[in-house]
């Protein structure tokens, strides 16, 4: 595979760019090898500055489930942008979009548009604080909500403790009202609402985590999650930044039948472009600026493209709900035959899927939470994944994140994925 150009451009851009990226995974440090710069994208497929041509597996990080370059996406947005590209004011798109919000899920009275998924947590986080008055914030090792620093920690030493921040530059001050706690383990959430319930503003959970792979909440679990806040008076919040309108147009508190008080949003809310949101019931979002005392603001927030590309993502998902039957029937048709592969070829392997959201993790272990996630042979991925890489199938470059069906992407394409993965396999075999 030639990947010369990418090279060279890599090269300008690591001199002028910490480590030549925006964000870090975008670096392909875990897979120990250098990126290919992407020049353009259309339906499921991607190419880079060499000509090559790649299955999109990514989709942007998880925004992109009609895949690229939407006609329907693509003609509004041009419509949009000949009338202007922000106006920091009210414009009308704004409604219709938190409407056709609001008209869907039950859980969202009022929402508020943000310009990323971390905004979205760090202002909920905030909200929940303001509303229950309370300081304490209750986080599972494994969940990533953003880089905002009060989420930005890791699990201290110790079955019950306050975490420790995950990079320099935020202060253990910021971190002690943060508590990790173990994803899937009830009672280690027994415990800690017994020791700390009455301080706990919020737990803040991924119901099916995206970011150490993909792993989900057991029903019994989620339930336990609902039941422990309400008890203590604590909010419970959802982060669907990836699994809203992905996993079901109403997302993951849909498929566990909960009504969260408070859900973040991001990736296809914003269709492709920089949105993220919050919302809940309406007692709780009324306390926030202007109408009350909690501020949150931003000079971009609900801009007409990004409101428009969003828009337009979500009608289009809510008025063709085989889209969801049709990538959760694809995803089975990929997992099982990852599967029989690594069955046939005596390869261990763990698999865990939601929907249009899976994963294939190099252990023999059940992958229930981020302890057993780590028992991963991230090695054995990372050849994985170049060698899929090199037969024109763009995975994500680390063990630790989901693998994306999207709509644009049909059987011949998962036949295609499947012969790939069987010679990749073979290689991680020898
Ligand atoms: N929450 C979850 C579950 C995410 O997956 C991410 C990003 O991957 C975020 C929050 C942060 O979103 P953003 O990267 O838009 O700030």
């Amino acid at each position: 595979m030639k990947l010369e150009r990418s090279k060279q451009l890599f090269e300008e851009a690591k001199k002028v760019m910490p480590g030549g990226v925006n964000s870090p995974v975008r670096a392909f440090s875990s897979v120990q090898m250098d990126p290919p710069f992407i020049k353009k994208g259309e339906g499921t497929y991607i190419y880079d500055e060499d000509g090559n041509k790649y299955i999109d597996y990514v989709g942007s990080w998880g925004p992109l489930v009609l895949g690229h370059c939407h006609p329907e996406v693509v003609k509004n947005l041009k419509e949009v942008v000949e009338t202007g590209t922000s106006f920091g004011a009210p414009t009308e798109i704004e409604t219709r979009t938190a409407q056709l919000i609001v008209d869907t899920i039950p859980s969202i009275d009022m929402i508020r548009m943000v310009n990323s998924g971390t905004e979205a947590t760090m202002t909920a986080l905030r909200l929940a604080r303001g509303y229950t008055g309370r300081s304490k914030i209750v986080k599972f090792n494994g969940n990533y909500h953003g880089h905002s620093d009060s989420l930005l920690i890791k699990a201290g030493s110790g079955a019950l403790t306050h975490g420790v921040p995950n990079s320099p530059g935020v202060p253990e001050d910021v971190v002690k009202n943060t508590i990790t706690a173990i994803y899937n383990d009830t009672e280690n959430i027994e415990e800690i609402f017994k020791t700390y319930g009455e301080d706990i503003a919020a737990v803040i959970v991924e119901p099916i985590a995206g970011n150490m792979g993909v792993v989900p909440l057991t029903q019994e679990f989620a339930d336990k999650l609902r039941s422990i806040t309400e008890k203590y008076g604590s909010l419970l919040i959802f982060d669907e930044v990836m699994t809203g309108f992905r996993v079901a147009f109403e997302g993951a508190q849909s498929l566990y039948n909960i009504i969260p008080d408070l859900t973040c949003y991001g990736k296809i809310i914003g269709g492709g472009l920089p949105v993220g949101a919050f919302g809940g019931k309406k007692e709780i979002m009324s306390k926030l600026s202007p109408i009350g005392p909690v501020y949150q603001a931003g000079t971009l927030s609900g801009n007409p493209l990004a409101m428009m590309a969003g828009y337009t993502t979500l009608k289009i998902l809510k008025e063709n709900p085989e889209i969801y039957k049709d990538m959760d029937r694809r995803g089975e048709k990929l997992a099982e035959g990852l599967k029989n592969i690594v069955e046939e070829l005596g390869i261990k392997a763990s698999f865990n899927r939601v929907a249009s959201m899976l994963c294939m993790f190099f252990t023999d272990q059940p992958v229930v939470n981020f302890e057993t996630a780590l028992t991963s042979d991230t090695e054995k991925y990372a050849l994985y994944f170049r060698e899929m890489l090199k037969r024109g199938i763009y995975l994500a470059p680390s063990q630790f994140e989901a693998t994306f069906i999207n709509a644009a992407m049909g059987d011949e394409e998962i036949i295609k994925t499947l012969q790939a993965a069987k010679e990749a396999l073979m290689e991680v075999k020898r």
